[in-house]
């Protein structure tokens, strides 16, 4: 047992992606990213967080193992660290975790077969996962792997939170239910949320909006997740980026029945074509507040449109929870954006979400409390970090192996 674990290196692989970074003692020392692995040129961004020095550079990268030896000699180079061999543990980030994957955990060779048998209900993520954790074992054969479950936080919803009214035995065959995903980040926040108002995380009831590109919302009590707006897949929901969130779900057939989309097809077109880019051309809010500006008038719907959903769902968790004793704004938007935290908390003031927006205004990216001392519901702006989060539970994990 290594009870002294120091040096930590989380990895987020996507089909044609390694996101890393290596933390030492709790402390970020190096991060980067491989994209377009596999294509003609891949693009390779590797940062020394110590001395700042940053490596940009485009050059072939056939596969997952030869982007994990980009990552290892980079480390060589700069001097900070000599071999993977070196780590004392490696944390994955892993999206979905299924019924049975409830908890982050060690990898072996039954939790590799579980990752990639839930596959079939994450294709886009399982397998990419998993091509980064057989990388890394066999880069680094001696050094253990651990498993970060994106769901893993929704698993203590309650049965008639997460199935839907669909025939059961779609839930029984085939696994059909919510599983919600940012859980490493709202479980994140809403800790240091708790701990900054000196309130027991086992008491603490929230309502956490992590809003970036991709947005959910998570009703939280008694420390523990109780419901949450993304569902079988990241899609339902909030209004997001590119992706629509909640519709009528026979849009869908009708679109199938009256035009030659196919499944793939309206898959992208939910995905990809929709939320704010779908609604006003742009999916970047900076972008649309600066069009809203100048008068582009569906920029302003498409953010009216995105205010009044988030509401909706604020309005309807502070509704099934028994007390809501804050509200906690996290990811890109909700860091960033004094705008939509002060639009929707203006709509929400009836609740008893009573924003100070001499206090909100031009913050950004810093742990605060926003809400005027009267406010029933406290408000927070607190940035998310889930990789320090994965880096954490790694340590424990390895620590109580
Ligand atoms: P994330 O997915 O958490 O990285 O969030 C990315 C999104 O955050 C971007 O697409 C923007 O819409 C939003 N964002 C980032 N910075 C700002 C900002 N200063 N003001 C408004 N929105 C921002």
């Amino acid at each position: 047992m290594n009870t002294n674990t120091k040096k930590i290196l989380v990895i987020n692989s996507g089909s044609s992606s390694i996101k890393f970074k290596l933390y030492e003692d709790k402390k970020a020392v190096a991060s980067g990213v491989i994209e377009k692995i596999g294509e003609h040129t891949s693009k390779i961004e590797l940062k020394d967080l110590i001395s700042d020095k940053v490596e940009k550079r485009d050059e072939p990268v056939p596969n997952h193992q030869a982007g994990i030896n980009v990552i290892s000699e980079f480390f060589q180079d700069s001097g900070i660290l000599e071999s993977l061999e070196d780590l004392d543990g490696c944390g994955h980030r892993v999206v979905h975790g299924g019924k049975n994957l409830t908890e982050p955990c060690l990898i072996d060779t039954n939790i590799l077969k579980e990752i990639r048998r839930v596959g079939v209900i994450a294709p886009l993520h399982n397998p990419a996962h998993l091509v980064g954790i057989k990388a890394m074992i066999s880069a680094a054969p001696e050094v253990p792997n651990v498993a970060v479950f994106d769901t893993a936080f929704h698993s203590s919803m309650p049965n008639y939170a997460y199935m839907y009214a669909l025939p059961y035995e779609f839930y029984e065959k085939e696994g059909i239910r919510k599983y919600g995903f940012h859980g490493t980040s709202h479980s994140y926040v809403s800790k240091k949320a708790a701990e900054f108002l000196g309130i027991d995380y086992d008491k603490f009831n929230a309502i956490s909006a992590h809003l970036g590109n991709g947005a959910s919302i998570c009703a939280i009590e008694n420390g523990r997740s109780v419901d949450t707006s993304m569902g079988f897949t990241p899609l339902e929901g909030l209004m997001m980026g590119t992706r629509c969130g909640d519709i009528d779900p026979a849009i869908i057939s009708h679109l199938a029945r009256i035009s030659d989309y196919n499944t793939e097809e309206l898959d992208a077109i939910m995905n990809k074509r929709s939320g704010f880019l779908g609604v006003c051309g742009y999916n970047d809010l900076r972008d649309v507040d600066t069009q809203i500006q100048s008068g582009n008038e569906k920029a302003k719907l498409a953010l009216d449109m995105y205010i009044y959903r988030l509401a909706k769902y604020i309005g309807s968790y502070f509704s099934i929870l028994p007390r809501t004793d804050a509200l906690i704004f996290t990811a890109g938007v909700g860091e960033n954006s004094d705008l939509v935290r002060k639009l929707v908390c203006n709509k929400l003031s009836h609740l008893g979400f009573d924003i100070d927006e001499g206090i909100n205004e031009g913050l950004r990216g810093k742990l605060s409390l926003i809400s005027k001392e009267s406010s029933k519901v406290k408000i927070l702006i607190v940035p998310t970090d889930e990789e320090l989060e994965i880096a954490n539970i790694t340590t424990s994990l390895i620590n109580n192996a």
